[in-house]
């Protein structure tokens, strides 16, 4: 854990956050911002800082991430949804913690889909 990670602090239960699915390595917690009617953040419990840093090694993770997305989608009901990995600051990435936005949901009360 990076002490000074709020994402990491949220994967400890030091920060608060709304879960919607949690297992041993992937927390998924809705966005403090939404930016659609449903806005899941999908996160690796450990500390990688984005998708440009992640090791030869770590495909796992990436794999676990996309899966609870998929399984959370399936159970909320959503007929499709955006995966949207923000890679560094010029990619709009804020918090330097991997995660996976979920958005989906519009179809449930009649919103825009966003473009991106
Ligand atoms: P990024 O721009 O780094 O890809 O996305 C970070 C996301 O984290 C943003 O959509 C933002 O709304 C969300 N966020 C920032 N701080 C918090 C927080 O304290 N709690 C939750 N649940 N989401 C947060
Ligand atoms: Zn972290």
């Amino acid at each position: 854990m990076e002490t000074n990670c709020l994402f990491c602090q949220i994967a400890e239960g030091k920060v608060k956050s709304d879960k919607a699915y949690e297992d041993e390595h992937v927390l998924v917690f809705k966005d403090i911002h939404p930016k659609a009617p449903v806005h899941l953040l999908v996160i690796p419990k450990i500390h990688i800082q984005s998708v440009a840093h992640l090791g030869g090694n770590q495909g796992e993770v990436v794999v676990k991430l996309i899966y609870a997305a998929k399984d959370i989608a399936g159970k909320q009901g959503l007929l499709g949804y955006k995966l949207v990995f923000n890679v560094g600051r010029e990619g709009g990435q804020i918090i330097d913690h991997l995660h996976l936005h979920l958005l989906g949901g519009w179809s449930k009360n009649g919103d825009n889909k966003i473009e991106v």
